[in-house]
């Protein structure tokens, strides 16, 4: 009866421990993930905006301008003189660019 007794406190000990481990491994996981998400809020990002000429002939992409929208006209087109207009605007990660053009 003793014997039996100190099995179940054994396995109860045994329980809690696993669970109290499990509490801090996934406690520091979560500190890990939000430290990670933390840096990438932190990472350099470029707005780009891509002018594309009416005719589709000529695309150049640039740094966006206060002002700038989907659609606003942005010059001619050293082409074919028509208009450019802004087509896309975006945000890039500077450092995940600066990789993807290494060969
Ligand atoms: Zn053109």
């Amino acid at each position: 009866m003793y014997m039996q007794i100190d099995i179940i406190t054994a396995l109860l000990i045994a329980v809690m421990l696993g669970l109290i481990v499990y509490a801090i491994k996934s406690a520091l996981d979560y500190s890990k993930k939000k430290k990670e998400t933390i840096e990438q809020e932190n990472k350099p990002m470029k707005i780009v905006s891509i002018v594309t000429c009416q005719q589709n002939d000529y695309t150049i992409e640039r740094e966006f301008k206060e002002g700038d929208f989907i659609g606003k006209i942005d010059g001619t087109c050293p082409k074919c003189n028509s208009q450019m207009v802004i087509t896309k605007i975006y945000s890039i990660n500077i450092e995940m660019t600066q990789k993807s053009f290494k060969p």
